[in-house]
Parts: C-alpha cells; structure tokens; sequence
C-alpha cells in the first residue's frame, strides 16, 4: 500500500528541483518535497547571480575556457560547452516567469540587464537581482509550483531512502519510489513514482563552519550511494574565506566585494599578513585568502581573524553593503567603526553523484542535479556563479529526459511499507548530538582546507567508529530527522576523506602539505567512488 503516487517524485525544493518540477508539470503528476519550509534552502541565499553571456563582447567561448582555468584540469569540456551554451535560454525562462533581475538604464533610453564581475571571469556576465539574486529566483518559482494544479508539494517531509527494483522482487534494478518521513507525526510514508529526482544540495553541515543552511547535509548523494550509484571528487570542497564569525550568526556570509572595495584582513593585534602569502593580498583568489587564514589560525590558536572597511565612509558602507551592515547591527558590530570577526567555512560541494548531461545516474530512473550531481562541470574548483547556472540547465535537460520517457514507464506496483516491527523510541538522543558534534569537529579540524595524510587517517579512524555506532542505533531505534541527517553526513564525511587519502597531490581546492604540487607525471584525474569497491576496500581494511 502506498500513501502516494505520481509520475515523478522531485526530492528538493532549491533553484533545481524547482525548475525541473515546473518544466515537467503540465505533462506529469509531481510531488515535490523539501525537508523544511518550501524555500529553506542554499538557493535562497544565494548573493551573487548567476554566470550567463550576455554581454556585447562576451563569448562563449570566453565562458569555457574562464570555467576550464578554474578547473584545474578536471573540467568535462564537453560538459562545459553543454552547460554554457544553454545558459541564455535558460535565464530567459526564468525572465518569463518573472524573476527580477536588476537594469541598467543605458544612455539611448533602451534597458539592459545590468552583469557584474566575479573572481575567474575574464568578462562581465554575472546577471544578478541586487544583492539576493537566490531569494529572487526562489521566491519567483514558489509562487509557480503553489498555483499549479499538477503539482503537490509536502513540506517538512524529509526522504529516507529510495525504493528500488531489488527492494520489491524485480530483477531490473530501477527506482520505483522512496520512504519519506512526515516530521511533524513521525510516521515514514511510501511514495511510488517511476521516476524519481534528487535535487538536494550540497553538504556543508559536515563541517563546523559552514554558509549553508541547516538543510544542506548532503541526504541525496547519500540515498543514491545507499542505492548503489557512483560519486566523484568528493575532495574538492570550496571555503569561502569570510562567514561572520559569533555564536549566535548562523552561516552569514560576508561577500568578497568587501575586499574588492579596499577591506582588509587583519590579525587580532591589528596587523594586516596576506601579503606574506600572495603579492595580490586581499585581491588574491578565495582558495589562497581560506588557505592562508586557516594557516594563521591554526598557528595562533586563534578562534577568528577581522575584516576592516571602516576607513569607508558610514553613507558608502550603507549604501554598497546594506544587508551586511544591517545583519552586523544585530549582533553589535557596527562596521563603519569596527572590524567584522570572520571565519573560513565550507560553502560548496564540487563533488557529488555521478551523473551524464541529463542527469541520469547509475541506476534507471533516478536522476539527480543541481549541487548534488556530479555533471564534470566544476572539475577541481568551482568559478564563482557558475553553480546556479549548472542547477537550471540540469533542471531543464533532465526535465527533457524525464519527459521522453514516461509514458513507457512500468505499470505502478505495490511497494512494501517501511517496516518498524523491530525498532522502538529511542532512550539515548545524546547519541545522536554528540555524534553530530563530534563528525563537524573533527572534519573541520583534520578534512578541512589544509590537509595532511596523518590528519586524513586520523579522521578515516573516527569516522568509521561513529558510522558503526550510527548505523547500531538506526537498527535499533525509530528514526527521527536529525538521525537520518547524521546517518546521511557521516556516509558523506567518508566519502569525502576516502577521496582526499586517494589523491596523492594538491589540485584546485585540494591541498596536502604532504604532496604539495600537482602530479605532474600522470594526466590529471577524477576520483570516482563506487560502493562495491568501497565494500571491498573496508573488507580488506579489516581483515
Ligand atoms: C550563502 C551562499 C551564497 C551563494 N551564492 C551563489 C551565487 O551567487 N551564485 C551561484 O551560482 N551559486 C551560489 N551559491 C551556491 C548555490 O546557491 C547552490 O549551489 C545552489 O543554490 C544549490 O541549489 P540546489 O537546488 O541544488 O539545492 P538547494 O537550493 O540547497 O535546495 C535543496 C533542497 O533540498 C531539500 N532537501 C534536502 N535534503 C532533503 C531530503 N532528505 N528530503 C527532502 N528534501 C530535502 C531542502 O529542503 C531544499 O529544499 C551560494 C551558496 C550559498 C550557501
């Protein structure tokens, strides 16, 4: 007995899983899910914009190879091209929807879409709404996926795992639906669908420091993991250098522009050192300005470092910078006087399940996009913007593969209800918390943006422990959000220190003091994880 059925299950309610649903919905029955509010999500607080090429001597082939160079290497340039080329069409989809993106009144009385410039272009062609481009982009497809008549959306339900053709006697192994927790009564629902869709996000939550939201713990590459796909270059996690640092700002991002407009990062004593590590100072790139941050803090045993704008004016501060002036407020920092307390913290995933340009996966109807895939878009690092452009051009080629194929979809069978005969309430939520506390710690202070093999094996050790005592107590007990969110994050944190000890150089965002170069001897290479050789390697790991 299923509590639902439809034509495509979307798991995720960010810019990705909300355009594909959209895309879909006149043709199919949808549901969508999102583990919080609809909204909650990385998408909203996305500041910056989107990359697209849309000005007078912008190129395409400009954006490739600007993607490319941030790559090191790693880019699918295939990939690429696919990603870039479909770019304007895709912002003038969510132009016709609605989207406000901001104009610039030119001189003839004629209005453009006003681009700016980011880190790793060499043109301007970040299109942006202000500066809360993701809210923007989120709100404007809420308001769509609320009216439409094909589309049901259940808030607060959090997926556990996919159901696949094993789980129901099939010998072809293909998604037909997934367990879903209601949050609010605790009970874990069956959904059939042929096709399901995992646009989750990203993972930040692995580590203590993070820009992401409570949501973002990695749960779709996790289920498909589970489920038996691949994953690639879970190593490559990108830090932004500057999240406002006090214990009760959650994930404020402090953007570069801040730097760009002449902020410097200083020590506690005053003392301004990036110059020590890059003659560009606070103009050098994210990956260099996290790195040498992290490199003070840890010398220092320093809990933050201090970002100084307040040799600007009040009036240009207000004006330039309104939503960090005003979050700083809140919390007593008024920054035309003083510094801002910063952090490095996690802020993407460059990683994730291995995907081909439609969003396929490994296993037949299960499609995963947006932050959770892994397209070969980002290779090694990501250029700044180019990931909600990679969540709506994978919303929408997915969409066009979802499409041809569901009329010959198998007929719906009867999926078998999640079994809680031999769990009961648990007697030890302390478990759960201190495990959560522990992992982020730990792969913050062993897996975060300098790493060594003896941090990496250190961390390999930990993680294994908590994965067996976690998975002891999901067999024991019923599950709860936080329980699934821990289950799914220490899976991830393996994953990812499972790739960083299997790369033997520094590339892109990741860096070993213990091989710190690229490899030059050898054609530069993903890493890509499959569960079966991953089972074997704990096999032999043991014995
Ligand atoms: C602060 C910040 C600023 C950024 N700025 C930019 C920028 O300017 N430009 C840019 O290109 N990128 C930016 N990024 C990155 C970009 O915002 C994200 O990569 C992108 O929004 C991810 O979109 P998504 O649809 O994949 O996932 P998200 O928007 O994160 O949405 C994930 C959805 O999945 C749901 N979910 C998760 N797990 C489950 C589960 N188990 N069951 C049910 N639902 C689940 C969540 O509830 C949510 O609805 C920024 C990121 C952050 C954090």
């Amino acid at each position: 007995m299923q509590d639902g059925q439809y034509d495509v299950l979307v798991i995720g309610a960010g810019a990705a899983g909300l355009s594909l649903a959209l895309r879909v919905a006149d043709q199919a029955r949808v549901a969508v899910f999102a583990k919080g509010p609809l909204t909650e999500g990385a998408t909203l607080y996305a500041q910056g914009g989107v990359s697209v090429v849309l000005g007078k001597n912008d190129t395409i082939e400009s954006h490739v190879e600007d993607t490319l160079n941030a790559g090191a290497g790693l880019c699918d340039p295939d990939i690429v091209k696919f990603v870039v080329e479909h770019g304007r069409e895709n912002i003038q989809w969510l132009i016709d929807r609605g989207v406000p993106f901001t104009r610039l009144d030119t001189a003839d009385g004629t209005s453009d879409f006003h681009l700016t410039r980011e880190g790793g272009h060499s043109h301007r062609r970040v299109i942006h709404s202000a500066d809360a481009t993701g809210r923007a982009i989120e709100t404007t497809l809420e308001q769509l996926v609320r009216q439409h008549p094909n589309i049901d959306l259940h808030e607060f339900h959090i997926a556990v795992d996919v159901i696949t053709g094993s789980k129901v006697g099939l010998a072809e192994e293909r998604c037909m639906g997934a367990y879903i927790l209601d949050r609010r009564n605790g009970r874990v629902l069956t959904f059939y669908a042929p096709q399901v869709v995992l646009a989750t996000g990203g993972a930040g939550k692995v580590y203590l420091y993070t820009s992401n939201p409570d949501v973002s713990t990695g749960d779709g590459i996790a289920i498909a993991w589970r489920a038996g796909c691949r994953v690639a270059n879970m190593e490559f996690i990108q830090f932004h250098p500057t999240c406002l640092y006090h214990p009760h700002a959650k994930s404020f991002l402090i953007t570069e522009a801040i730097r760009g407009e002449g902020g410097r990062l200083l020590l506690p004593d005053g003392q301004p050192f990036l110059e020590q590590f890059d003659q560009r100072a606070e103009l050098a790139p994210r990956d260099i300005v996290a790195r040498a941050i992290d490199h003070e803090m840890k010398r220092l045993g320093i809990e933050c470092v201090f970002l100084d704008i307040s040799h600007k004016t009040e009036s240009f501060i207000k004006q330039h910078f309104p939503t960090i002036y005003n979050r700083c407020q809140e919390f007593g920092i008024d920054i035309s006087r003083q510094a801002i307390p910063v952090v490095p913290a996690a802020h993407y995933l460059c990683g994730g399940v291995v995907t081909d340009r439609y969003g396929r996966t490994d296993i037949e109807g299960l499609y995963a996009i947006g932050e959770t895939g892994w397209t070969g878009l980002h290779g090694a690092n990501r250029m700044a913007s180019n990931s909600l452009l990679e969540c709506l051009v994978m919303g929408a080629s997915a969409s066009h593969e979802i499409l041809r194929h569901f009329r010959d979809c198998p007929a719906p069978l009867p999926l078998p209800p999640w079994d809680e005969s031999r769990v009961t309430d648990s007697d030890e939520e302390v478990v759960v918390s201190h495990n959560w506390d522990e992992l982020r710690r730990f792969m913050w202070d062993y897996v975060g943006i300098v790493r060594t093999n003896k941090r990496l094996q250190r961390a390999a050790h930990r993680v294994e422990l908590l994965r067996s005592e976690i998975s002891e107590y999901y067999g024991n007990f019923r599950i709860s959000n936080d329980l699934l969110e821990l289950r799914n994050l220490v899976l991830v944190a393996e994953l990812i220190i499972r790739s960083a000890l299997s790369r033997h150089e520094s590339r892109g965002l990741h860096y070993t003091l213990d091989y710190p170069e690229p490899d030059r001897n050898k054609a530069p290479c993903n890493t890509i994880l499959s569960p079966d050789s991953v089972a074997s390697f704990q096999k032999a790991a043991v014995s």
